[in-house]
């Protein structure tokens, strides 16, 4: 059995103190995501690819390789461990690439 602290900051019992603080706390001051370092992407109108570090995919590629891609440009915080990257759509707008990104983190010590 776990010996249960008090959280320095709400006074919650907790098995896992980080800095002294319960994961509600710390995860209030310190978000799973440190940095979301940029990510350059360039879609070509002509060929319809879109260039990540000068090599051109196709969309469908891209759109697999996403996940690596954008999980070497995340800086977690302490305390947090990457699950799962998941890309819900991409969309390409002009020259513009967007696409939605759920990043699932999980909290342990
Ligand atoms: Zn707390």
């Amino acid at each position: 059995m776990k010996f249960k602290r008090k959280c320095c900051e709400c006074g919650a019992l907790s098995s896992s103190l980080i800095d002294g603080k319960c994961e509600v706390c710390h995860r209030a001051e310190f978000p799973p995501i440190k940095e979301f370092k940029p990510l350059v992407l360039h879609f070509c109108n002509v060929t319809k690819k879109i260039a990540y570090n000068n090599i051109y995919y196709t969309e469908d590629i891209l759109f697999e390789k996403l996940p690596e891609i954008v999980g070497s440009k995340l800086e977690l915080n302490k305390g947090y461990s990457l699950r799962e990257i998941e890309i819900d759509e991409i969309e390409l707008d002009g020259h513009l690439v967007r696409f939605k990104v759920n990043i699932e983190c999980d909290f342990e010590l």
